[in-house]
């Protein structure tokens, strides 16, 4: 039983971090780790799900592709999903895979003609361009592969996507590539970005994905995008082989990528060992090599599993390594509270790059791989320019290294910092420390928590430059006048927003209490806490009021959220901060069992097909109401809320005897 929930919880707490590095990538494209850590702890999760299938949820990311796309676009349905690709981090995998391939058209009379196609694999950003009677109609970003961005504008700023087709392409035709940014471009934008004290970009990849999608596409049309083609969606049912199509699209006038075609896997891995060395060769930035199996129809019989179809597989590098001295280990802590050690380095050039700091990740991962302040050390850039360092040289030491100690206390505010049992990652859960202030207000006055409109993250940053609130309880003593004078206010606006904060004081406290950002407690959790104890019982903790066994013992509250709440509660800043909300009139009112549950509690609900409003509105609305949106329905789904012209998943929930709901009984459920 222990167990169980151990395993239940260490996979709950994967899936949080690889979500938060999903978004830190594919939605901020600003990833905080390397691709080779991101691998390895979204390998450890699908590790962990393959041994425990009764785990497995649609919503894990292992399930799914990217993320969710941005607010602020329109969105784009893909009529035939953007995929991922299963990937070959060895020589040897792609011999499995093609002996894979060959299994699987064992029936296939045509197995003899077996071929590959090779391209390269171009770390960039993919992206959809529809086309219609040649013209082109719509850009839109892979998003999480079913819905994306529409980023038409932007696109259209790219000079090599052509506006109009030459030679008689198909009425419909959905092109799909890779929008990226060549190396000495992207070097030379960071240059200027440090000229002008800005932020440099990590890497390519992340430059191009922020360049498309910018809400000003004149900003777009000031970055060195370029695209290349490699595949069609729709209008792709004519071509008879993938290097047919390839060959089609270089005739209407499209940027395609030089591709190969192989007999047999042996000329494949060739191929895969010449790029391996050649790839700084290129004046862009590759990841790997892409095979795909030329015959359409074949791919047709191979098929697709979740994220990937069998038919193509992506040969990724090794990452780019070299050797240094470790001089020093400090921390740094992030937006999340996170303390992450870093390591400083005697420079090295590592694949054209030179290196100074590197992840380390966490404690465990200093202790794992043995490495003390001090010692040589193999340094890799993974497929980007975060590097990060994989092992010690330990045949190189002289005796005066030393082993890394994480700080007690968080080396911003000097409040003590925790790392809850199970979890890897030390954290400042002060809510007050000014690493995470910003962080905190955000998430104080999202529609979950507090819901104050007008007081979004652009706001709620600005007013913390300005220094105007430094932490949550600094919203509620705002005045209009403070306002107005800001750009982006007026009277009515600056009024409008101090209404909406006040307002927010009628919140009950399952809110509040998720609104304070305690590790571990989403909204439903909040609820649950909420039906035991108040705000009182939380403040005393252990001495006369909720200690880590009371509130242990509450259904569906494990160990590790009991704690992460008895250590907020302990931190002298926090209870400082809860006091001045409790005297400001917030909520701290225990509430009758059942009442904040929401009256979705604990359903999970899949959201298809085209509603009146963006996606977003629905997930929000659903997730206020306790419910949990999923992407794919199962037995285990409780809702469907289909919209217009709603696909498999109609399908699918009728046959399963899933309830479907229309908009309106949907809101009608919800309060
Ligand atoms: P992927 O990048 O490994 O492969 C799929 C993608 O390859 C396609 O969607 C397409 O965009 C691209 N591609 C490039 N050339 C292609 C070609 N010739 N043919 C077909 N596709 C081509 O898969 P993914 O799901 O987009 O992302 C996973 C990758 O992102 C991993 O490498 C992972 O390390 C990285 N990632 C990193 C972080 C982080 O925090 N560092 C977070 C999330 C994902």
């Amino acid at each position: 039983m222990a167990e169980d929930s151990n395993t239940r919880n260490r996979i709950e707490s994967l899936r949080e971090l690889v979500r938060y590095h999903n978004r830190r990538y594919y939605v901020e494209d600003a990833p905080e780790i390397g691709d080779a850590e991101y691998d390895t702890l979204y390998k450890q999760l699908e590790t962990l799900e393959g041994e425990h299938p009764e785990l497995v949820t649609p919503d894990s990311p292992t399930q799914r592709v990217g993320d969710e796309p941005l607010e602020g676009f329109e969105q784009v349905r893909h009529a035939i999903p953007m995929l991922s690709l299963g990937n070959a981090r060895k020589l040897e995998d792609l011999n499995d895979w093609d002996a894979r391939v060959r299994r699987l058209l064992g029936e296939d009379e045509e197995l003899e003609n077996l071929r590959y196609v090779t391209e390269l694999k171009i770390d960039g950003l993919a992206v959809s361009l529809r086309y219609e009677n040649g013209s082109l109609v719509r850009g839109a970003t892979r998003g999480n592969g079913t819905i994306g961005e529409d980023v038409t504008v932007n696109l259209k700023t790219v000079r090599s996507i052509p506006e109009k087709l030459s030679d008689s392409p198909p009425a419909v035709l959905e092109a799909r590539g890779e929008v990226y940014i060549p190396l000495d471009r992207f070097e030379e934008f960071n240059k200027l970005q440090e000229a002008e004290a800005k932020r440099p970009y990590a890497n390519p990849r992340n430059l191009a994905a922020g360049s498309i999608r910018q809400l000003d596409p004149r900003i777009t049309a000031a970055r060195p995008l370029t695209v290349f083609l490699y595949g069609v969606g729709e209008g792709g049912e004519g071509y008879e082989s993938h290097s047919a199509m390839l060959d089609a699209l270089k005739s209407y006038g499209l940027r395609v990528n030089p591709y190969k075609t192989h007999d047999d896997i042996e000329s494949v891995v060739k191929e895969c060992e010449y790029w391996t060395r050649e790839r700084e060769s290129l004046g862009y930035q590759i990841d790997g090599v892409v095979v795909k199996v030329d015959s359409r129809e074949q791919q047709r019989a191979l098929g697709s599993v979740a994220k990937a179809p069998r038919w193509a597989i992506a040969y990724k590098f090794e990452p780019l390594a070299a050797r240094t001295r470790l001089l020093d280990i400090i921390v740094n802590v992030g937006r999340t509270g996170a303390l992450t050690p870093q390591a400083m380095l005697a420079p090295v050039n590592v694949g054209g790059v030179t290196i100074s700091r590197a992840t380390l990740h966490n404690e465990d991962y200093i202790k794992e791989k043995g490495v003390l302040v001090g010692d040589v050390v193999v340094v890799e850039r993974a497929g980007d320019v975060i590097p990060q360092v994989v092992r010690a040289v330990a045949e190189e030491r002289a005796g005066d290294e030393y082993p890394f100690e994480m700080p007690k206390n968080c080396p911003v505010c000097g409040e003590p910092a925790s790392r809850p049992e199970g979890e890897a990652v030390t954290r400042c859960v002060n809510a007050r420390c000014p690493a995470q202030a910003l962080e905190h207000i955000i998430h104080w006055s999202t529609k979950a928590a507090m819901d104050i409109e007008g007081l979004g993250e652009k706001v709620a940053t600005k007013l913390f430059d300005l220094g105007l609130i430094k932490d949550a309880a600094d919203i509620y003593e705002l005045r209009s006048e403070q306002l107005e004078p800001l750009e982006g206010f007026a009277k009515k606006s600056a009024e409008n927003l101090v209404h909406a904060i006040e307002r927010s004081k009628e919140q009950p406290f399952p809110r509040v209490l998720y609104a304070l950002g305690i590790r571990h407690v989403g909204s439903v959790t909040a609820g649950l806490i909420a039906e035991r104890f108040g705000g009182e019982d939380l403040l005393r903790g252990a001495e006369g009021g909720a200690s880590v066994e009371q509130l242990a013992e509450i259904d569906g509250i494990g160990d590790v959220v009991a704690q992460a709440v008895v250590d907020y509660f302990a931190l002298e800043d926090n209870q400082k901060l809860v006091k001045r909300l409790m005297a400001m009139g917030l909520s701290f009112e225990r509430v009758p069992e059942g009442t904040e549950q929401g009256p979705l509690a604990g359903k999970r609900v899949v959201i298809t097909g085209t509603l009146s409003r963006p996606r977003s509105y629905f997930v929000e609305k659903l997730e206020e109401a306790g419910g949990t949106f999923t992407s794919s329905v199962s037995k285990n789904t409780d809702y469907v809320l289909a919209g217009e012209d709603a696909g498999s998943k109609l399908e699918r929930a009728n046959s399963l005897g899933v309830p479907v709901l229309d908009e309106a009984t949907f809101e009608d459920l919800i309060p």
